[in-house]
This record gives C-alpha cells, sequence and structure tokens, in this order.
C-alpha cells in the first residue's frame, strides 16, 4: 500500500476576510478538505463488523444461488397442469429439503414434494403450499388457478454474482454483515480504525473519585468524547488531562501524534489568556480559529500539528458534545475513507414555540414525544449538561430569523443518525 497523503498544513485554513462562517460553509469546508489519512488491510469477515469498505464488495455467488422453494409444498411443472377445475399430480418418491437435493429431473405430469429453501429439481418451475393440497395414494389433488413460477425464488432474483453488492466507503454493520456472508464472502478489504485522542485541558479538571473542591469540577468531556468516539466506529485514545500550562499542552499534542491519527482536544480553545491549547497551536501549529454562527458553540480551534489533524473542541460540555456531533464527526468519517456523510434530518411537528434572530444556526436539545412530536428542553443554558441525557437528538434551526408555532414542521437529527 503506498503512502497515503498527509493532510496539507493549511487545510483549515478558510478564505479571507470571513468572520463569522456560516455551519454550512465550515461543512462545505471540511468536505473538500478532508480525505482518508489510514490503510487498508484485509480482515476476516467475522472480524470486520464496524470496519469501513477499502474497496467494493463484489457478490462471489448469486443470492439465491439457485432456484428454490419458497414454501413448503409440492413442485411441479405449470405445462403438466390440464384445463379444469382441479387438478390430480402423481406424486413421485423421494424429496427435495434444504441442503438435500431431489437429485434427479422430476418428469411432466408428476409433483415432488419439496420443502422451504430447497432447490427446485429440474422440471419444477412451480411450487404449491402444503395447505392448499390434499393427498391420497400418491396422488395430489388440488385446485386450479396457480401461476407459473408460483411460490417460486428464482437464482440470483436479490443480487446476481458478480454485482457490487457494498461500495468502498460503507461501514459494516449487522446487515452488511449477513449480506456479504450470504453472497460467498469470506475476506473483506476495509481500512484500519481510525486512532482518535482524546484530550481535556483546564486546571480546574478532576478525575472521577477524586476529591474535587468547589472551584474545581469533573472531566466529563474525556469520558463522554471517548465513548461517542467509540460508538462511531473510531478508535478512542484516552490521552488524559493537561493542565494550563503551554509547555504542557505541548508535550501532550507531541504525545498525541505518536498515538493517534486525529485529535479531539476540549477547553482551551478560545482566545483568552488561560487558553493554551489555542495559544500553542497558534506559536506552532498553524491554528485556525473557526468562528462558527452556531448556537451552541464558541470558536474552534482547527489545526494540523507535525501533520496530524486537531479539533479544537469548547470546554462547555453541552458545546464540546454539539460541535463534535456536527462537524468531528463527519471530518473523522471522511479522514477514515468514509467519504461525506449527510446526516438525514427528520421533518417533525415541534410541540413547542420559538423566535430566533437571524445570524446563527441554532441546535436545541430535543426528544420526540409518544405522539410523534418533537420538544425541545426548558433551558438553552449550554451550561446544562442535564439536557443532553434528557434529549434523543437534536432540532436545527435555520440561520435565518424564524418563528416556530407548534405544530411547525421542524428538522430533528436523532444522536444515532448523526
Ligand atoms: P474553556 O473553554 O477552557 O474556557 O472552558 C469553558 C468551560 O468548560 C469552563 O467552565 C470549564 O470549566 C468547562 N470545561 C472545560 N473542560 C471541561 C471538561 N473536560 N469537562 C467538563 N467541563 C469542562
Ligand atoms: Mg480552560
Amino acid at each position: 500500500m503506498p503512502d497515503l497523503p498527509r493532510l496539507s498544513d493549511d487545510c483549515f485554513a478558510l478564505p479571507e476576510g470571513t468572520n463569522w462562517t456560516p455551519v454550512a460553509d465550515a461543512l462545505a469546508h471540511l468536505q473538500a478538505h478532508m480525505h482518508c489519512i489510514v490503510e487498508a488491510e484485509t480482515l476476516p469477515i467475522n472480524e470486520a463488523a464496524g470496519r469501513v469498505l477499502a474497496k467494493d464488495a463484489v457478490a462471489l455467488r448469486a443470492n439465491p444461488p439457485c432456484a428454490n422453494a419458497a414454501v413448503d409444498g409440492y413442485g411441479f411443472a405449470i405445462a403438466s397442469l390440464k384445463e379444469g377445475a382441479s387438478q390430480a399430480l402423481h406424486l413421485a418418491a423421494g424429496r427435495s429439503a434444504a441442503g438435500v437435493p431431489f437429485g434427479r429431473a422430476l418428469p411432466e405430469g408428476q409433483a415432488v414434494r419439496i420443502l422451504t429453501g430447497a432447490s427446485l429439481p429440474e422440471g419444477v418451475d412451480t411450487v404449491i403450499m402444503q395447505e392448499d393440497v390434499r393427498v391420497d395414494s400418491a396422488i395430489l389433488r388440488f385446485e386450479s388457478g396457480l401461476k407459473s413460477g408460483a411460490n417460486c425464488r428464482k437464482k440470483g432474483e436479490d443480487v446476481d454474482a458478480g454485482a457490487v453488492a457494498l461500495q468502498a466507503g460503507v461501514a459494516l454493520g449487522s446487515q452488511q454483515l449477513g449480506l456479504l456472508v450470504a453472497l460467498g464472502v469470506a475476506e473483506v478489504s476495509v481500512y484500519r480504525r481510525l486512532r482518535v485522542g482524546v484530550l481535556s485541558t483546564g486546571d480546574e479538571l478532576r478525575e472521577p473519585g477524586q476529591t474535587a473542591n468547589e472551584h474545581e469540577i469533573f472531566d466529563a468531556n474525556r469520558p463522554m468524547l471517548l465513548e461517542q468516539l467509540r460508538a462511531w466506529g473510531f478508535e478512542p485514545v484516552d490521552l488524559g488531562v493537561a493542565a494550563d500550562d503551554r509547555a504542557v499542552v505541548e508535550a501532550a499534542l507531541n504525545n498525541a501524534v505518536t498515538r493517534c491519527d486525529a485529535l479531539l482536544t476540549s477547553g482551551g480553545a478560545s482566545a483568552g489568556d488561560e487558553d493554551h491549547m489555542s495559544g500553542i497551536l497558534e506559536a506552532k501549529g498553524n491554528l485556525n480559529l473557526w468562528r462558527i454562527a452556531i448556537k451552541p458553540g464558541r470558536p474552534l480551534a482547527l489545526a494540523v500539528w507535525n501533520g496530524m489533524p486537531v479539533f479544537g473542541l469548547p470546554g462547555n460540555p453541552v458545546a464540546a458534545f454539539t460541535t463534535a456531533l456536527i462537524f468531528a464527526k463527519p471530518a473523522l468519517a471522511a479522514l477514515q475513507g468514509q467519504g461525506w456523510q449527510l446526516p438525514q434530518p427528520f421533518l417533525l411537528q415541534a410541540a413547542f414555540s420559538k423566535s430566533k434572530k437571524a445570524g446563527r444556526r441554532e441546535y436545541l436539545r430535543a426528544r420526540r414525544l409518544p405522539d410523534g412530536t418533537v420538544e425541545v428542553f426548558a433551558s438553552e443554558g449550554s451550561g446544562r449538561i442535564s439536557g443532553l441525557s434528557w434529549a434523543d437528538g437534536l432540532v436545527e434551526l435555520p440561520d435565518q430569523a424564524m418563528t416556530v408555532t407548534k405544530g411547525d414542521l421542524v428538522k430533528y437529527y436523532p444522536f444515532s443518525a448523526i
């Protein structure tokens, strides 16, 4: 495998003169500049769950591999049937069962016992359900009216041998694994999982179980982001906490480069005195501070540190989670060979009303109600981490000013679909 091209150092450079970048422009920039940075490997299909196909997966055999019965019943040639309302066919000795074929051709004028999934013997093109027949002394009796090909599955009617079953870039979930195995695929070419580091920054951060003074807080972002990355199919790498000190943050970035393909940091990303992440990225790592017209959100500190893309997320957990979902997720997926994935919204009736001003796209913590409408969290305060657990997704309101009245259709994205 040739060396994959690294990201260029200026891949996060937005066009000059942009002040508040609309979300759509920020995403379009990422879409244009993120590309696969991980190698492919060949894996047994049973070890490939969650991986992304590096090459199209081609059907090695047809599905179904041969014409077979869709029901338990009796098979015959439609040409054996006579004019008139009732039919009587001689029942041949033997049967065709799944995995144990009849083994010879069925003469015209006869019928054969056949079970679901069994291959159609030569001479059989139609199957009648066992519920619709009577058998007395080796004569099969039933009413006319069956169509040619009834209750039969044709060879390859689902997928032809040689057809592309799944395209490169598709992630292998349960259904995809089932399909490929059905098509005779035993090995797949997949990308290595993207190793994504998670680094928290801040002198105020404590670990779970530690004692914390009132002016200290527990590092909620790191476990939240690590688990989210795992659920998205990346390989999370826990890089701990860096203190608010430029040399410490720099050392943490250098450590990350040796262990990760990409990095999510939280905290210290703005332009304040104690924002050492943006400080060091600016001094030594081609920082691009993206001021995106989004709520909730703060500046995103994007940079390439010795070839490793860094997504400097805000410290506030709600903003960190939301910006990870909206920006980091599609970018990381592209770095892992998945191409650019657009989340598909549902249009749901609002169970709330709200007015918003022009200028920022807003993401509201939201959840569906049993009647199919969607409600939003009572407070938009981005310090309220409880709203993330309360919600099962986000409602997206457009950049323009708008008034939502109860019953209006709004765009809703379940967390699982982002
Ligand atoms: P910063 O972006 O560093 O100014 O942090 C913004 C806010 O987010 C502050 O209230 C921080 O205490 C809080 N914060 C930063 N990092 C974390 C974290 N890992 N977990 C929870 N809260 C955090
Ligand atoms: Mg901080």
